[in-house]
């Protein structure tokens, strides 16, 4: 119809496989709609066997998840934790609801999170201090994993416990291992933007069966053996619904299917970008496959002449949705007292990233006739040539 606004394209919508009904209704017929039941403990089962890791504990959020990480590191008020800068605000409001001192660290070039240059300055200050961290919070984002190795190493010489915020990167490798299962804890994050979702929900993972007994213990309000209600210490309310396990089992189903779309998404708009002088793709670290979440780029202003927020404008005013890359936390007004420690004395990746990226509409359900669109108006904004999807 003429004058018709053209149909939203989402930056990361939800993709139903079609089987979530199934366990729902299932849930339904026999009556499980408490907050645990079957489908909770199915659930954690097939994490643990999709990522490899020694068990899970499904959760109300990836921030729940974090959160009880901390408090499973016995992280309390006095007490620091060193946190990725350049991720969402949830990687790091938990260490404040510890009651914790976040201590933010850079990204580095070729991976875009955590800088063990950085982690490294940081660790040999707090030593010296006497203060070192708690814990380590490292953030595989936009499904690209950290360079984990440099950052075990480092954490293991000053014995401080890393937990992997792998909301985003459900699904990645590094060195053929799941994104997630390579620290003391990861969590995942199913909320309604992430590669698999049941709508909000999140996993603990770890190979500590007993720390992950705790935290199941600690997330049902930490009830005691008792026949009545006795409570020893302090618990919270943040297991995942049963209803909501089930929307999870068959996401998990589809996860491969999901992350290959996501995959050949990037792909199409690194076909049609790639080449143009200026524009950067975020890397993929070799011996790491990145679930490619996100297909987030940067553009230089002076090399294309054009802006970030022009590019944002131009694909607002056809209906489509993008955005910026995250803020660094270390720039947003909340944390402004927290020490941050960057790339190098000259260099602060994620501020320039910030400065200079975006990310386009990935979903796993964009067609090609969607994509094309985004690249078509990519393409007129920056004066370039339009290609073709393949
Ligand atoms: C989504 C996300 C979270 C939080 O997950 P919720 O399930 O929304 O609480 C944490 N960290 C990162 C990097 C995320 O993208």
């Amino acid at each position: 119809m003429i004058g018709m606004a053209n149909e939203r394209i989402f930056l990361s919508p939800p993709h139903m496989s079609g089987r979530e009904q199934l366990y729902i209704d299932e849930a339904f017929e026999t009556n499980w709609i408490a907050p645990l039941g079957p489908n909770v403990d199915a659930f954690e089962r097939e994490i643990a066997e999709y990522t490899g890791a020694g068990g899970a504990a499904a959760l109300s959020s990836g921030t729940a998840a974090i959160h009880i990480a901390l408090r499973l590191l016995d992280v309390g008020p006095g007490d620091r934790v060193f946190c990725s800068t350049f991720t969402f605000v949830a990687s790091a409001n938990p260490v404040c609801y510890a009651g914790a001192e976040p201590v933010f660290i850079d990204s580095e070039p070729q991976t875009w999170n955590m800088s063990p240059e950085a982690l490294e300055r940081a660790l040999r200050e707090a030593e010296l201090e006497g203060r070192l961290p708690k814990a380590v919070i490292v953030v595989h984002l936009y499904g690209q994993s950290a360079r984990m190795k440099e950052i075990l190493s480092l954490c293991s010489r000053y014995d401080v416990p890393v937990i992997e915020d792998a909301a985003e990167s459900l699904g990645s490798t590094y060195e053929g291992k799941a994104s997630g299962t390579h620290g003391k804890f990861g969590i995942y994050s199913f909320n309604g933007n992430k590669i698999i979702t049941t709508s909000g929900g999140g996993m603990l993972v770890s190979d500590d069966e007993e720390a992950l007994a705790r935290a199941r213990f600690l997330a049902t309000q930490a009830r005691d053996a008792a026949p009545h209600y006795q409570h020893s210490v302090m618990g919270y309310n943040y297991r995942l619904s049963n209803l909501l396990a089930g929307v999870g089992r068959a996401q998990l189903q589809v996860l491969d299917e999901r992350v290959q779309a996501r995959r050949a998404v990037f792909e199409n708009y690194r076909a049609a970008f790639g080449g143009l002088k200026g524009v950067e793709f975020m890397p993929e670290l070799p011996g790491t496959r990145s679930n490619r979440w996100l297909t987030t780029l940067t553009i230089d202003e002076e090399a294309t002449g054009v802006r970030i927020s022009d590019l944002l404008m131009a694909l607002a005013a056809d209906n489509i949705e993008a955005r910026p890359l995250w803020k660094p936390l270390h720039l947003q007004p909340i944390f402004e007292r927290a020490s941050f420690y960057p790339h190098s004395e000259t260099l602060c990746v994620s501020e320039r990233l910030f400065q200079s990226g975006l990310c386009l509409p990935s979903g796993s359900s964009l067609t090609p006739e969607q994509q094309q669109r985004v690249i078509d108006r990519v393409h007129e904004t920056m004066g370039t040539v339009a290609g073709n999807v393949r």
